[in-house]
C-alpha cells in the first residue's frame, strides 16, 4: 500500500491553503476532494469581508482564483471521497480508504468543513416532496421565475436568499422572532422586494399542489399558507467527520496533542466559520507540520 507523508481531506479554502504552504516547504502530500474545489465557496453570494477584495467577490469567482493558485503550484487534488480514516497505533500511521484506493500516511489534515443540519420535518415527507428540497443553493442557481421557500434565518439562509432573489421570488421562514445576522445582510434582505420574511413561524404541513408545493405554517398563532416550487433548508451546520473510525474518534485529542492529526478551518471552528479564518488556519497548520517534521529529523 502507498505511504504518504501528509494526507489532506478536503479542497475547500483551508485544505487549499494547507496544500499551497506545504508545497512551499517541499513536503509531499496527497489531497482528496469529494465534490468540487473551493468547498462551501460555491454557495457564497458575495464575500465582502476578505481583505484585498474591497468590492466583494462572488464565491464562484474566488474559486476560479484558487484554482489558478493550485495550478501555479502544480497541485492536483484527487476527486475521491474519503470513506474511512483510522489510526494504527502499533505502526504509528494513519490508514485512509477512499472510493478508489487505500493508503497510509504519517500526518493527517482534516479540512472537511461542515455539513448541513437535517431538518427533522423532512422525515414526515414523501419522496415526491423531498425531491423538491435542497440544502445547498448551488442546486438552484440556474432556476428562474420560481418561488422558493427558505427554512432558517441565519447568515447562510440570508445569503441564499440574496443569491436567488434576482430571478425568483423568495420566502424566508424564521421559527424565532430574532434575526442573528450581520446588519448589512439583514438590511439587504429586508429591503428586497423579491424577498418576503416571516418570523415566529413554524411549518406543520406540506403537500403537493399541482406542479408545486403547498406549505402550511403557524405564524403568531394563526395558520398561513404559501404556494411554492422549491424548499431550501439552511438551519445550521455541523462538523463533517463521518469518515472517522470509532478508534480515531477516541484518539482524536491525543493525536492532535502529538501533532499527528490536524483539524483546519470550519470543521473545528464552531460558529467562527469564515474564509479568512480557514485560510489562515491552513497556512498555520502547514507551518506547524514543517516545524514538527524539522524537530524529528
Ligand atoms: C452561503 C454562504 C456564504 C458565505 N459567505 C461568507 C462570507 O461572506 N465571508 C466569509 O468569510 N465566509 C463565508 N462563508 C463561509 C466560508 O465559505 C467557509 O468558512 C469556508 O468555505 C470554510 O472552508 P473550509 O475549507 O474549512 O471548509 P469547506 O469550504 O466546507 O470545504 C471542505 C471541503 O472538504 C470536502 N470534503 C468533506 N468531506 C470529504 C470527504 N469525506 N472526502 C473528500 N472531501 C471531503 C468538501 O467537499 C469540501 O470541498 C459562507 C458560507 C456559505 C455557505
Amino acid at each position: 500500500m502507498q505511504k504518504f507523508k501528509v494526507t489532506i481531506i478536503g479542497a475547500g479554502p483551508s485544505g487549499i491553503a494547507t496544500a499551497i504552504q506545504l508545497k512551499r516547504y517541499n513536503i509531499p502530500f496527497i489531497i482528496f476532494e469529494q465534490k468540487s474545489i473551493g468547498g462551501l465557496l460555491r454557495n457564497a453570494n458575495l464575500i465582502e469581508n476578505y481583505p484585498g477584495f474591497h468590492k466583494g467577490i462572488r464565491g464562484t469567482e474566488f474559486i476560479k482564483i484558487l484554482k489558478k493558485h493550485l495550478k501555479k503550484y502544480k497541485i492536483k487534488p484527487l476527486y475521491e471521497k474519503v470513506l474511512k480514516a483510522d489510526y494504527l497505533r502499533n505502526k504509528e500511521i494513519f490508514y485512509i480508504k477512499t472510493e478508489k484506493r487505500e493508503i497510509y500516511c504519517e500526518i493527517l489534515v482534516v479540512a472537511s468543513g461542515t455539513k448541513p443540519k437535517k431538518w427533522e420535518f423532512e422525515d414526515k415527507l414523501p419522496d415526491s416532496i423531498k425531491k423538491r428540497m435542497y440544502y445547498e443553493v448551488v442546486n438552484l442557481k440556474r432556476i428562474k421565475n420560481r418561488k422558493i421557500l427558505i427554512i432558517g434565518a441565519g447568515e447562510i439562509a440570508f445569503d441564499y436568499a440574496l443569491s436567488l432573489c434576482d430571478k425568483n421570488k423568495v420566502f424566508i421562514l424564521n421559527r424565532s422572532k430574532k434575526i442573528k445576522v450581520l446588519s448589512v445582510l439583514k438590511d439587504k434582505v429586508l429591503k428586497n422586494k423579491n424577498i418576503k420574511y416571516f418570523d415566529n413561524s413554524k411549518v406543520y404541513k406540506i403537500e403537493k399542489k399541482g406542479k408545486g408545493l403547498g406549505v402550511y405554517f403557524i405564524k403568531d398563532n394563526k395558520s398561513e399558507k404559501l404556494e411554492i416550487d422549491y424548499i431550501l433548508v439552511a438551519i445550521g451546520r455541523e462538523p463533517n467527520k463521518g469518515f472517522y473510525s470509532e478508534n480515531l474518534k477516541k484518539l482524536e485529542n491525543f493525536l492532535i496533542s502529538r501533532e499527528k492529526l490536524f483539524l483546519v478551518g470550519d470543521v473545528k471552528k464552531g460558529i467562527f466559520r469564515q474564509v479568512g479564518i480557514a485560510i489562515g488556519d491552513g497556512i498555520e497548520t502547514a507551518m506547524r507540520i514543517y516545524f514538527a517534521l524539522l524537530s524529528t529529523t
